[in-house]
């Protein structure tokens, strides 16, 4: 007898491992299969937004959160030319429960995901779990063939198969779905520096000089830097090493002069081939994509991991009663994409107008900085600061929990 589920998530990351407890709170049976041993991978987005931080409340989940190490961003902060600061973005101007982004380890965020998820009976996360193969009867997906890390094989039916597997999706590409890509003139590298008591706790610190650009997020012991350069510029950056690349940092961030010996060497500054990708149709029979399976999106803003999340808690309130009723169609399954698309496009659209207008522009060289105007108005008018973080910080169509899967706090 061949193993079966009712809904089989291929992907733990943020998208997979929400839709695994949401489904499961309907009472749906649900199976999530994760190909890596744990959570512990480093430099993933680990940035949790207010409207995320809001979903873990109605999930009744809050309290366990607010316990994991964490810092608060509550400001964006841009350093100007004449020795002061502008605040771009400014959290602390929404009316929100959690006005900040929280940053935490997004393996703390997913396993305490998976905890909730096992304390419901029809849930099963399957970690060293890796999808190889969809399984079709005609041109429906019916299940996925999968391996095991010890090497057995085996497979899964499904009523429905989510593919939540990422960027690099394979769930996708079996599906014949393509995503249309879009021209992106950034690429990132991560790297991160000794946390000094001088350096401002919860602000978001941009810098910007002629050719390059560099985001500095305050973390519990130490500070994450988001370098950002010219696409394609990795196999250069290496090739000059990492003595040329400390002393690039260094003229960007000089504060950070004395702390550079922190960069051993180029292995730890982790490439990201930046993307912004959109698939056109989200499904076919059987097989639904979301999160960045369905949409990668840039760096800029940080709200890759909210809107993944927001698709799960979206395709958990559209899919759960016809999952339990045994009817998933592609009319439902179209019903997801319908819904998320506006704020998918609408995200994507700001991320490239940005790329063209600012970031491009900066590690080109062309711009030596935000343009004047702009900070000159958001320092005339403070209040301003609320859009950007308006749209970083909630979006345009924040998911809020469905009554099934909403929970009073659990005390400890
Ligand atoms: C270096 C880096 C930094 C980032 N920084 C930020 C940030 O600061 N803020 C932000 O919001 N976003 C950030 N992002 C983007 C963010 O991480 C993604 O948008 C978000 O994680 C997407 O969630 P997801 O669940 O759709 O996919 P992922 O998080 O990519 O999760 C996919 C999961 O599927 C698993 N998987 C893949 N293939 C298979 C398979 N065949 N079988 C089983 N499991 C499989 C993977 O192991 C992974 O756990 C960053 C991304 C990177 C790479």
């Amino acid at each position: 007898m061949g193993e079966r589920t009712t809904c089989l998530v291929v992907g733990g990351g943020p998208a997979g491992m929400v839709l695994g407890l949401l489904l499961a709170r309907a009472g749906v049976e649900v199976t999530v299969l994760e190909k890596h041993a744990d959570f512990l991978r480093d430099f993933r987005g680990d940035t949790v937004h207010p409207s995320t931080l809001q979903l873990l409340d109605e999930l009744g989940l809050g309290e366990e959160f607010a316990r994991l190490p964490h810092t608060r961003v509550e400001q964006v902060v841009f350093p100007a030319g004449d020795g002061g600061s502008v605040t771009l973005g400014d959290f602390r101007r929404l009316r929100v429960r959690h006005p900040y982004i929280a940053m935490v380890p997004q393996w703390d965020l997913l396993d305490l995901l998976a905890d909730a998820g096992r304390r419901e009976p029809t849930y099963t996360l399957r970690m060293q779990t890796e999808m190889t193969d969809l399984v079709r009867e005609g041109d429906r997906v019916t299940g996925v063939r999968y391996r095991t890390a010890d090497g057995a094989t085996g497979e899964i039916r499904a009523d429905l198969t989510v593919a939540c597997d990422g960027r690099h999706s394979v769930a996708r590409r079996q599906a014949g779905l393509r995503p249309e890509e879009f021209p992106v003139p950034i690429d990132a590298w991560w790297f991160r520096v000794p946390r000094l008591p001088g350096d401002h706790p919860a602000a978001l610190a941009p810098r910007a000089a002629p050719g390059r650009f560099a985001v500095v997020i305050p973390r519990e012991t130490f500070l994450q830097v988001a370098y950002i350069g010219r696409k394609g510029a990795d196999p250069e950056l290496r090739a000059r090493g990492i003595e040329a690349f400390r002393q690039d940092v260094a003229e960007l961030i000089p504060e950070f002069r004395d702390r550079m010996d922190a960069l051993a060497s180029m292995d730890d500054v982790k490439h990201l081939d930046v993307r912004v990708d959109r698939l056109l149709r989200w499904h076919v029979d059987g097989l639904l994509c979301i999160g960045d399976a369905a949409h990668a999106m840039s760096p800029v803003g940080g709200v890759g991991i909210n809107l993944a999340v927001q698709d799960a808690v979206a395709t958990a309130t559209l899919l759960a009663e016809p999952l339990r009723r045994g009817v998933v169609g592609p009319a439902e399954l179209a019903a997801v994409r319908t819904r998320r698309l506006v704020p998918t496009v609408l995200v994507q659209t700001l991320q490239r107008a940005l790329h063209r207008a600012l970031v491009g522009p900066l590690v080109e060289g062309r711009r030596p900085g935000p343009p004047a105007l702009a900070l000159a108005l958001v320092r005339r008018i403070p209040q301003l600061s609320v859009v950007p973080a308006y749209l970083i910080g909630v979006g345009l169509r924040p998911e809020h929990a469905p009554p099934f899967a909403r929970r009073a706090p659990a005390h400890s």
